[in-house]
């Protein structure tokens, strides 16, 4: 089972992955997106490929 994982170094606040996750699976906290919810992902693959600084990755 992979989980969302965001490089905070790496996000840029743009708040697509909050948009497109049919999970719910992120926050943003202080301009930054973070997993509150990694256990409801469905590995749907959307915050990879909407994130445009790729900083999300599932592992
Ligand atoms: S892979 Fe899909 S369900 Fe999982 S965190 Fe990304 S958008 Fe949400
Ligand atoms: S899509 Fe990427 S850059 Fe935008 S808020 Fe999410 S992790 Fe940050």
């Amino acid at each position: 089972m992979a989980v969302p994982k965001v490089e905070a170094a790496k996000c840029d606040g743009c708040g697509n992955c909050i948009d497109v996750c049919p999970a719910d699976c992120f926050e943003m906290q202080d301009n930054k997106s973070v997993v509150v919810r990694p256990d409801d992902c469905v590995e749907c693959m959307a915050c990879v490929e909407n994130c445009p600084t790729e900083a999300i990755e599932l592992v």
